[in-house]
């Protein structure tokens, strides 16, 4: 499990230096570049990439998908050597790993997916493929955290209604939503008790891309892999 940074690829401004989402508006090569250097930096071969959509729709996956990923927000494979990648710019990267059943997952859950539960629907089809969830290991990337994510009153009362753990303010005492803790909330409900935190909030680090923070910016990402 890796998680990028904006450092030490190639590429300028507000996408530097290391873009790897290709629909925010950066040049195509110099995305191939950044993900072609990323992959190397891991020892991967492929890389899967999803179009994601802010759902909770999640698929087994065997190889990439190529130049037209259909509309997903999580992957989950057992083939060892194939990269799955999450990308994200305040968006949670939640990775899942069960190296007894030999499957690992990916999956982007900003608020919409956080909502719509895709984090539990990527650990109820990796146990459907036989992963046990008591022997998962999580890791909860960086995201926007609950002190930044400000949100209108009216929001935060619909998300806290399915997520109440999601409840926060910011430090202004504005309404705000703790998307972290909502989703640790889910996974010790499907049974995942391994979770690490990776607590950089992206608003906070410069050395993140954040959307909130910069609006025109490219994506880290978050990797998971099975060790061929
Ligand atoms: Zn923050």
């Amino acid at each position: 499990m890796r998680i990028t940074d904006r450092h030490g690829g190639v590429g300028s401004g507000p996408y530097g230096s290391r873009n790897l989402g290709g629909m925010c508006g950066d040049d195509p090569e110099t995305v191939a570049a950044n993900r072609a250097l990323t992959a190397a930096e891991f020892g991967l071969e492929r890389v899967v990439f999803m179009r994601q959509v802010h759902g909770a729709d999640v698929r087994y996956v065997k190889e990439p998908f190529g130049d037209d990923p259909p509309p997903l927000d999580g992957v989950f494979t057992d083939v060892p050597g194939l990269g799955l990648a999450v990308l994200c710019a305040d968006c949670a990267p939640v990775l899942l790993a069960d190296p007894g059943a030999g499957l690992v997952g990916a999956a982007h859950s900003g608020r919409a997916g956080t909502v719509l539960g895709v984090v539990p629907a990527l650990v109820r089809e990796m146990t459907a493929r036989g992963a046990d969830p008591a022997g998962m290991t999580a890791l909860i990337g960086p995201m926007a955290c609950g002190t930044c994510y400000e949100v209108p009153a009216e929001l935060r009362a619909q998300v806290t209604a399915v997520l109440p753990e999601a409840w926060s303010i910011t430090r202004e005492d504005t309404p705000a939503l703790d998307l972290r803790a909502a989703i640790t909330s889910q996974l010790a409900g499907a049974g995942v008790r391994d979770v690490t935190h990776d607590t950089r909030c992206t608003i906070e680090t410069p050395g993140l891309f954040s959307y909130r923070r910069e609006r025109r910016t490219g994506r880290f990402a978050g990797y998971v892999w099975l060790e061929g």
